[in-house]
């Protein structure tokens, strides 16, 4: 069947890779575009929308307070913008400049990455604490010692198993403590921690952190271009002062009523997620590639866990015996199939995650494999 991207001529993935962002996320429900389409039908008023949405979702969320943003890396920066409203009592818009760049940020130096650049976009100064390393792990004194009057907030960036995060850092409960004593934000950059979904309210509820930002187009399943922001009303109202449609530096990070009403509905739908069953899909997916080959085949897989951030779901890795055959090789070959398949090599490993492929797709990928072998042997 002839479709929108035969049409544009844009080559059809089947991704078994996992929730990245380049190759679109995830895939959205029916009826979330559903609920998409229906929005765009009629005009609201965005305000009276996002709030209805907000509230909603923090229902939903067994949070406080909630705010949709323009990807999770705009929520992470429209919190910190937050912190430093809430540290002035003001909207950015009235801050100046040099009160700005005077305002503290404290990351532990192991959490750096290449999606906290909104920090340096809103001017902050960023204070570094210790090494992404485990010889000299960052101790209560130290993070006490870094807070002082200047200081608006601590960017967090959590791992769940592992995951990509290298140690260094203090704890988080450690941190949220000790930032809460001082009346410091904590906000969580948890975009991928996702499943399991009690993390929608662990770090916030349980934990105390004041603010937590998931992507809406990972596991949520929502607009690839929307961020969830969870957590407490003290911080969050200042998030949605800075925010869209207001004038401020949120304008331009605008969501539309389409994209309010299908966040809204894929996070209803993950909330009904039966995870245990989703965990056995996922095992039965890992095994039928771990049974297929034995240590006589050109390559054979063995389960891998936890997934690639973390996420506690297994997937399976790649392992070739062949001389001379390489992973990035066989990724290249995948990618060219006439039904392409796109994965990534990993720390030089390839992987077949079940995260974001249904049944029948992990039997076509099967199949492939199957094909590859025969031609090695
Ligand atoms: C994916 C990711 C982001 C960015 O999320 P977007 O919704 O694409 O803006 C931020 N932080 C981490 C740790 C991520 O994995």
């Amino acid at each position: 069947m002839s479709d929108i991207y035969d049409e544009l001529g844009v080559k059809k993935l089947v991704n078994c890779a996992g929730t990245y962002t380049i190759v679109g996320g995830s895939r959205m429900s029916d009826e979330s575009l559903q609920a998409m389409a229906e929005a765009a039908h009629n005009h609201v008023t965005i305000r009276e929308m996002q709030a209805a949405v907000h509230r909603k979702i923090a229902e939903l969320t067994h949070n406080e307070d909630a705010v949709i943003t323009a990807g999770a890396i705009v929520g992470i920066y429209l919190c910190m913008a937050g912190c430093v409203s809430k540290k002035f009592g003001k909207p950015l818009k009235h801050i100046s400049k040099e009160e700005i760049a005077k305002s503290e940020v404290i990351m532990f130096r192991a959490h750096r990455n290449p999606y906290d650049r909104g920090l340096e976009l809103l001017g902050v100064k960023v204070v570094e604490l210790g090494y992404p390393n485990n010889i000299d792990i960052v101790d209560e004194a130290t993070l006490e010692n870094a807070i002082n009057d200047r200081t608006v907030g601590l960017l967090y960036l959590p791992t769940t198993n592992g995951g990509w995060v290298p140690p260094g850092a203090l704890e988080i409960q450690k941190t949220i403590d000790i930032c809460k004593k001082h009346n410091i934000p904590v906000v969580v950059d948890a975009a991928a921690q996702l499943p399991p979904r009690s993390n929608l309210w662990r770090f916030t509820e349980e934990m105390g952190a004041s603010a937590v930002a998931f992507s809406g187009g990972k596991d949520l399943r929502g607009p690839q271009t929307t961020g969830v922001v969870l957590g407490k009303t003290e911080l969050l109202r200042w998030v949605n002062e800075n925010n869209f449609p207001n004038y401020g530096i949120g304008r331009m990070h605008k969501v539309g009523r389409e994209e309010l009403a299908g966040i809204y509905t894929a996070v209803k739908q993950y909330m009904e997620v039966d995870e245990e069953a989703r965990l056995a899909e996922a095992e039965e997916m890992v095994s039928m590639f771990t049974s297929a080959f034995g240590p006589s085949d050109a390559f054979h897989f063995e389960r891998a866990y936890p997934n690639e951030a973390g996420q506690p779901l297994p997937r399976a890795k790649l392992i070739i015996h062949k001389d001379g055959l390489q992973a990035e090789g066989l990724r290249d070959r995948l990618y060219n199939k006439e039904r392409a398949i796109f994965s990534m090599v990993e720390n030089g490993f390839l992987y077949v995650n079940p995260y974001t492929i249904s049944m029948e797709e992990a039997n076509y990928i099967l199949d492939v494999y199957k094909e590859f072998n025969k031609e090695e042997m």
